[in-house]
């Protein structure tokens, strides 16, 4: 039925006089178009009208930063982290994290499993939006002295699949709220996708997997900054962030951070 809806707008003899009225005006018609076939729903309720609703955000699992693990990121583990000490650290071939400090935003709960996924998987950019702004307002206030945003650079195949980078999106979003320049630094991974693997093969997977880019260009403009914030939608097991922390350390001491919309726990 939408098909047809759709397919009896495109043939409206109007069409071209709309198009003649300007570019905005024709985006403006197709996004009411799009919201007629398509209504806005919230990615976690379906209720109609914004992408994440009021109430959803309102009831996101929200990580208590002043209670999580410094150095990893991981909740609660303030005074005693069980995820990031030298028995966790085994079989990752780290000693400790690679990182500076690491910041989640929310648990990795159903509710954000459904927004990481919408983003990922079903293109609904909008919502790195919002993912940005919890990533942003929930970094301490001493990362300000950070001087860039990196990110982990989606696969060829999957950047094709998706029309665009969705880790790119979101550091540029969440650097724009930081008001820091986005740097492409690293790479696209040469790993395959992780989601079926365990804590120990992911990282097997993930070591070496990134390293710094080959653009001259981008390389160039990195050697600008001494201390760089990795953005990316879920932190796992740390398996990535390990290998993007390393990679970005490969030409210079830079300070590096991690910070992640969600956690899994
Ligand atoms: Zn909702
Ligand atoms: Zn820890």
């Amino acid at each position: 039925m939408g098909d047809c809806a759709q397919s009896s707008w495109m043939g409206s003899p109007h069409l071209h006089e709309f198009l003649g009225r300007g570019p905005a005006y024709a985006a403006a018609l197709g996004e009411l178009a799009a919201e007629t076939l398509w209504p806005t729903r919230c990615a976690v309720c379906g209720s109609p009208g914004s992408v994440l609703c009021a109430r959803c955000r309102r009831a996101l699992a929200f990580i208590d930063q002043w209670r999580a693990c410094p150095r990893c990121g991981a909740p609660w583990g303030l005074r005693e982290c069980t995820e990031c000490n030298a028995l966790s650290m085994e079989g990752t071939g780290f000693a400790k994290p690679p990182f500076e400090g690491c910041v989640s935003a929310v648990l990795f709960d159903d509710a954000a499993a459904r927004i990481v996924r919408l983003n990922k998987d079903a293109g609904e950019r909008r919502l790195a939006d919002w993912m940005a702004y919890y990533i942003a307002s929930a970094l301490p206030p001493e990362w300000a002295r950070a001087s860039c945003v990196t990110f982990i650079p989606d696969s060829a195949k999957a950047r094709l699949r998706r029309g665009y980078d969705h880790g790119r999106e979101l550091a540029a979003a969440t650097a724009g709220l930081l008001d820091l320049p986005l740097v492409d630094a690293l790479g696209e991974p040469r790993a395959h996708d992780q989601r079926e693997l365990g804590r120990a093969d992911r990282f097997a997977n993930m070591a070496k997997a990134l390293s710094l880019t080959e653009s001259p260009a981008s390389r160039a403009r990195l050697a600008l900054y001494d201390s760089v914030i990795v953005v990316d939608d879920v932190f796992t097991t740390g398996a990535t962030l390990y290998s993007a922390a390393q990679a970005l350390r490969a030409d210079s001491d830079r300070r590096i951070w991690a910070a992640t919309f969600a956690r899994v726990y």
